[in-house]
């Protein structure tokens, strides 16, 4: 049996939250450990792999590699079929996923992190003297401040304490694959609305380049039944994309809920899909997890003082985290919230029906939300409440 090793700070999880977190710590001249389960940080990939470009590169010194495809617009495609384009405000891009997480992982072990792989984290108690001993089946590890950023289950964050179960309308359950067909529009992302295709929330084709894209669904756990995403995806394929080529098909979920709160306990902080640092109305968690990962490395970095750990610097990170995406993730929720109880199909066909008679060349997010909000006046009345 090794002996314990010891370290100012363990992050438990090598996905975009947990990689910015090691990596700040670390560069702020920490002893970090990075914990993964996995052989390699990013594989296998459960992600659509978009993100706004602005995003991306606020948040990460983001490399030409991690871009596979640049995106003009996106088409959203209404329960009757109608196809509405919105121009992008800001330009997407499509990742490459392995190759950015794995990146991530590499930039903190180059500022002094040790990455640990093949190594799950089966458990984490509080020891004597207020550190955290976290057990994996070939080593122990010691530290006086845990993050942890094992994702959307986040197992290690419920035996903390931590409530991260989640109700059937705070998850997506989601199905998808990487498809290859001549008929995938290489320069848009396209959206699917509609209770046939995928209640509760969308189905996407987001392209890959060459021919491929990523091909997905999610539906609200409300909806859901054992084997029901696989099945509409299945569906969807086979409408959509005929006579493609695709890859296995895999699941995952996405939290469409609040933030935990409080996001730091004693000594130990919450980030990315564990904390459910995602936005409500798209899924997308990617950005929010490279922000919370590095700002709540950096705040425990600070905290480590040479006569132990100043707990109240840790809750920094809860400031930060609420200035910069507190507003943003409430809005995004409370319009989720209204859209899955106060619209249905015959409501977003009147919508795509206003938004393509309009004459004004291409459209952009702001005539989309005028639209909507002007043919629904309790939606009209919500907006006041959340954006004025
Ligand atoms: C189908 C799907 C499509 C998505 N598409 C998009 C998209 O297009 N754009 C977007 O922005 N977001 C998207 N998301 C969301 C995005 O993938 C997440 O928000 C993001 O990956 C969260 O990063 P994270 O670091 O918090 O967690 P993860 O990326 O889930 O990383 C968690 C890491 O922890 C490791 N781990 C877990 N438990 C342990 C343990 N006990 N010990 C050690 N290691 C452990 C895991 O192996 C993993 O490497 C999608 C999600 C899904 C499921």
């Amino acid at each position: 049996m090794e002996m314990d090793e010891s370290f100012d700070i363990a992050v438990i999880g090598a996905g975009p939250a947990g990689s910015a977190a090691a990596w700040s710590a670390a560069a702020a001249g920490r002893n970090v450990c990075l914990l993964e389960r996995n052989e390699k940080p990013g594989f296998p990939v459960r992600c659509g792999e978009g993100i706004g470009i602005r995003s991306l590169t606020e948040h990460s010194d983001a490399r030409p590699e991690w871009i596979k495809r640049e995106i003009t617009g996106s088409v959203m495609v209404a329960p009757d079929g109608t196809k509405v384009t919105i121009a992008d405000i800001d330009k997407s891009t499509i990742l490459d996923r392995e190759r950015m997480d794995y990146d991530l992982s590499q930039e903190a072990v180059k500022a002094g992190a040790q990455l640990f792989v093949n190594t799950p984290v089966i458990e984490v108690i509080r020891i004597p003297g207020g550190r955290y001993q976290c057990r994996c089946p070939q080593r122990t590890v010691i530290a006086k401040i845990v993050i942890i950023a094992d994702g959307v289950e986040s197992r290690i964050g419920r035996a903390l304490g931590w409530n991260t179960c989640l109700a059937p309308d705070d998850i997506e359950s989601c199905a998808f694959t990487r498809v290859t067909s001549p008929l995938i529009d290489q320069d848009s992302c396209v959206f699917f609305v509609g209770s046939g295709v995928a209640p509760g929330g969308y189905a996407w084709i987001f392209p890959r380049g060459n021919e491929e894209a990523n091909v997905g669904l999610g539906i609200l756990g409300t909806h859901c039944a054992a084997g029901k995403p696989g099945k509409l995806l299945q569906e969807f394929i086979n409408r959509q994309l005929p006579g493609c080529r695709a890859g296995a098909l895999h699941c995952g979920g996405v939290p469409v809920t609040r933030y935990i709160r409080p996001l730091v306990r004693d000594g130990a902080m919450l980030v990315g899909d564990a904390a459910r640092q995602v936005n409500c109305i798209s899924g997308a968690g990617i950005a929010y997890s490279l922000f919370a990962g590095k700002i709540a490395g950096g705040a425990a970095a600070e905290a480590i003082r040479a006569d132990g750990v100043h707990y109240q610097a840790l809750t920094k990170y809860e400031k930060l985290w609420k200035q910069r995406y507190g507003k943003q993730q409430e809005r995004s929720f409370a319009l989720k919230d209204f859209v899955i109880h106060h619209t249905d199909d015959a409501f977003l066909n009147r919508i795509a029906a206003t938004l393509v008679k309009k004459k004004s060349g291409r459209i952009g997010y702001l005539t989309v939300f005028l639209s909507t909000f002007s043919r629904h006046p309790l939606l009209m009345f919500k907006a006041f409440k959340l954006f004025g």
